[in-house]
């Protein structure tokens, strides 16, 4: 599904922000990759969302090669993964509902089908009675949940999630995860980046660990 072969990826002279990484994400994982602020985390999750693309290496997502790929196929390749972040990236001026609707309207979904489509993302992250609050009127765990409906709606193969827990109390933290074993239970692949090493332990014994851009073990 997603395979990083050797990959180095620069942004400036003589010194590499990653070195050197392979890695697989196959149907079903729930993968940790985790390391301290500024290892390559969220430069590899770019990697394979084709926001950047490697010096040297190759990145396979979804049939799309790194070395390949076409500026006009990265929003199709897109669509077929989900994407949250550590600050949700909600759209202010939606509500939940509308936030979450907003993703599939942009692949050309409405009516009806579009709605059972947003309601049942909603159900599944346990948001659904705030369907018509903004944002700013929810908790941050609450946001992130609603984050997750929204890149769960179209059906992605993985989700990417770059620091979900980052902006959000332990509490709320855990009930994340929870939702996100949830997900990955129903046959969707996770690769989570995070900081927090003894949280990824608690929860999956299949982690990948950065250190200065280089992958390490333990
Ligand atoms: P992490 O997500 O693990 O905190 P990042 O992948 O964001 O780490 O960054 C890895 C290293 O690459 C850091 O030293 C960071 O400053 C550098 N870096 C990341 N993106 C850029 C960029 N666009 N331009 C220059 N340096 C960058
Ligand atoms: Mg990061």
């Amino acid at each position: 599904m997603v395979e990083i072969r050797n990959v180095k990826k620069s942004f400036r002279k003589d010194w590499y922000a990653l070195n050197d990484i392979s890695l697989s994400v196959d149907k079903g994982d729930f993968v940790f990759l985790t390391g301290p602020t500024g290892s390559g985390k969220s430069t590899l999750l770019r990697l394979i969302y084709m926001d950047i693309f490697p010096d040297e290496g190759e990145v396979a997502v979804a049939g799309f090669l790194s070395s390949t790929i076409k500026k006009h196929e990265i929003p199709l390749l897109r669509r077929r993964i989900g994407i949250i972040f550590q600050d949700f990236k909600l759209l202010r001026n939606k509500t939940v509902y509308e936030n979450v609707a907003f993703a599939l309207e942009v692949t050309g979904e409405s009516g009806r089908k579009m709605k059972e489509k947003v309601m049942k993302a909603l159900a599944l992250v346990g948001l659904s009675h705030k369907r018509n609050e903004f944002p700013y009127r929810i908790s941050g765990g609450e946001q992130q949940k609603a984050a997750i409906a929204r890149a769960l709606v179209r059906e992605p193969f993985i989700l990417l999630a770059d620091e979900p827990t980052g902006n959000i109390d332990p509490e709320g933290s855990m009930e994340i995860v929870r939702i996100l074993q949830d997900i990955n239970t129903s046959g969707t692949a996770i690769l989570m980046a995070t900081h927090d090493v003894e949280l990824a332990k608690r929860v999956s014994n299949n982690s990948v660990h950065l250190e200065e851009g280089r992958m390490v073990e333990g």
